[in-house]
């Protein structure tokens, strides 16, 4: 098996993220991204060999995705893995297929019958493994493949394709084995709904990940959960209550129960898309918050903005902006503290979409 290989993302972007990161004993807690994450701890995804432009294709070539190398790679480190090289296949090689039959679904070389079914179950749970030590915020995989494919992938029948939505044999065993880890595809990535709530849940897990590194104490974790009280809102009303409860509850429990009760939580609950009416409602909730700080046509002004929000003619960074630029004038202590209005890279650009 090949050792896993770490390639790092352009040296001036990601040097620059580093720069501003916060070391061991500076780790403070604040409302802007920087604050939360730390160099020791590198954000950190897995991705399908060929989307970084490896040619380890069946056909010897690659299907770099600029967006996963010249965008992504600015803020994560990749950690590049194809399964299909690394259970010996070698490349190029020839096309495999998911077939249905007696023994379930397999991993099956029309043009030869070669089964690989065994050989890639076995090493995906080997791989899994190697990468949970390693340390992954998310995971990206390439669409339509029988062995990365997350969703959606062909089966075969006899020769002819049956109706099933199945997913790769690596994609699925990762995805079993590790159920908290964000995984997308690169086609679902140009959603940029989709594209905002993936990256979004990655820069969580990291967070969580040097909250970890630092030593968790339920001082922490109720510090973690305030920073991120209007993030958790804006996706899943719901499980923000249900953490709130869970941090209230603190000594009341074995604290590694609590610990491993908000993780599971923490992370689920972001799995839920934040959509422009739970966004609208988070960003009047910060609004009342200002509003013995605006005069009139202030508030009028932000309340108009959000109005437009809502109603699609502004992206989301708008009225943030607005709200932020507030939050600063009148020093709003709880609402400066929150990772909503600053939760990952301006340059991601992920709240610019209409
Ligand atoms: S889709 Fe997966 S198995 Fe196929 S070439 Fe890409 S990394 Fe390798």
């Amino acid at each position: 098996m090949r050792r896993l290989q770490v390639v790092a993302g352009p040296v001036r972007g990601r040097d620059e993220v580093r720069g501003r990161m916060k070391t061991n004993t500076e780790f403070v807690e604040h409302g802007c991204w920087q604050s939360w994450h730390s160099a020791d701890v590198p954000l950190r995804l897995g991705v399908s060999s060929c989307l970084i432009g490896e040619k380890v294709r069946f056909d010897g070539g690659h299907a770099r995705d600029r967006f996963v190398t010249d965008t992504l790679g600015q803020w994560f480190e990749l950690a590049p893995v194809c399964p299909e090289m690394e259970i010996g296949m070698g490349a190029p090689r020839p096309t495999v297929r998911l077939v249905e039959e007696g023994r379930g679904t397999r991993l099956v070389a029309p043009s030869n019958g070669k089964d690989f079914t065994e050989l890639m179950l076995a090493y995906a749970t080997d791989k899994v493994a190697e990468l949970f030590r390693l340390g992954l915020d998310g995971y990206i995989v390439k669409k339509a493949s029988p062995s990365c494919g997350m969703e959606r992938i062909r089966v075969y029948r006899n020769g002819v394709p049956v109706a099933r939505n199945e997913s790769g044999l690596f994609a699925r065993t990762l995805m079993e084995h590790w159920p908290a880890l964000p995984v997308e595809e690169d086609g679902r990535l140009n959603d940029p709904i989709l594209r905002e709530n993936f990256i979004e849940r990655a820069f969580s897990r990291n967070r969580w990940r040097v909250l970890v590194r630092r030593g968790l104490s339920r001082r922490r974790l109720i510090q973690f959960h305030t920073a991120h009280k209007l993030l958790l809102r804006a996706h899943n009303e719901a499980a923000y209550r249900r953490l709130g409860k869970l941090v209230g509850s603190a000594g009341t429990i074995p604290d590694r129960e609590l610990f491993d009760a908000y993780e599971s939580e923490f992370h689920e609950s972001l799995r839920t898309v934040a959509t422009r009416k739970k966004h609208t409602n988070v960003l009047l909730h910060a609004l009342g918050y200002l509003k013995n700080a605006l005069d009139a046509i202030e508030k009028r002004e932000v309340l108009a903005t959000i109005e437009d929000f809502r109603q699609g003619l502004v992206p989301l960074v708008v009225p943030v902006a607005l709200l932020r630029y507030g939050i600063r004038r009148h020093s709003v202590e709880y609402l400066a503290g929150q990772l909503y209005f600053d939760p990952h890279p301006k340059e991601l650009m992920l709240r610019n979409h209409p």
